[in-house]
């Protein structure tokens, strides 16, 4: 019996990894219009046309942080940047991977600087070479890999933390702190446009992961936090989004030792679907996600 219910998970959970496969690499959310924050006299975010972007004024050149969705989006961008500043960008940190953060790199100038973590690095080139929709500029890889998980650097004067504490959202996020400034961008480990933690488990990211790195952020010196998607948020939402999901994690981890299959997590910690909505809730128009509670389940019963 309960065997046979393995085996019944097993399909089911095999049925959806691959009807969740496709956006992995090429879906963003639908584009919205470009709208200028600033943050401080030298700091801003650019939101629209898939992840925020920031963008930061240095001594001689810009700093970007996340580069849009798609080339137009990235020459959109640009342009905004250019409203903003006659000062050339010279380097651009990426957060993570996903395309809607990375693809209109492919508008940026030749030569600039590039970095991202090893890992977002890796997962770029695999994404290349599958190629298809979606697949990064081949022109625009990461100059330079950050492998510590504490990287303090210099860049045209501005002092930055790039940070990774443990696979998250993906396995190769780096979170970009400006510890003068008390400023930090998440990437898409803090994404507004869902109530749980949007963790891809095909990149190997990792709910676990997930609360240590953001007990890092926490943990930071700083008060404005820019997240992935969504507007800027305080250190306390970022506090109560932690205690939300560390309770839900713990409830998911009762439940499965207790036997329970996804369907009855589901049904025990999530609200109803709303109609008309896919399984993950990825959004109208956007791509369906695997839930947090989901992606809980597959981490503690790999093998169901
Ligand atoms: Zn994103």
């Amino acid at each position: 019996m309960h065997r046979k219910k393995s085996l019944r998970f097993a399909i089911a959970a095999a049925a959806a990894l691959i009807a969740f496969a496709p956006w992995a690499m090429a879906q963003a959310p639908p584009a919205a219009p470009f709208v200028t924050h600033q943050l401080t006299p030298n700091v801003y975010w650019i939101e629209g046309g898939g992840g925020n972007s920031a963008v930061i004024v240095g001594d001689k050149g810009v700093i970007v942080v996340d580069a849009k969705t798609t080339p137009p989006g990235g020459k959109e961008l640009l342009d905004d940047i250019a409203k903003i500043t006659p000062k050339p960008v010279t380097t651009v940190i990426l957060t993570h991977s996903d395309g809607d953060h990375v693809n209109g790199l492919a508008s940026f100038p030749a030569g600039i600087t590039i970095l991202a973590h090893e890992n977002n690095k890796k997962e770029l080139e695999a994404a290349l070479s599958a190629g298809g929709r979606g697949a990064p500029p081949a022109e625009h890889l990461p100059t330079q890999v950050v492998t510590k998980n504490k990287d303090s650097r210099k860049i045209e004067g501005v002092k930055f933390e790039l940070l990774h504490w443990a696979p998250a959202h993906t396995t190769g996020d780096l979170v970009v702190y400006l510890p003068d400034q008390k400023i930090v961008f998440t990437g898409d480990i803090i994404a507004m446009q869902l109530p749980d933690p949007l963790i891809h488990l095909e990149k190997h990211g990792s709910s676990e992961g997930w609360i240590t790195t953001v007990k890092g952020i926490v943990a930071l010196n700083a008060d404005k936090f820019v997240p992935g998607h969504g507007d800027v948020q305080t250190k306390a939402a970022l506090q109560k989004r932690l205690a939300d999901a560390t309770a839900k994690r713990a409830k998911i981890k009762d439940l499965v030792a207790q036997g329970k299959s996804l369907d009855e997590v589901k049904a025990a910690v999530d609200p109803p679907p709303a109609p008309g909505r896919g399984a993950g809730g990825g959004g109208r128009g956007g791509p369906a996600f695997p839930t947090f509670t989901e992606v809980v389940y597959r981490e503690l019963k790999p093998g169901a």
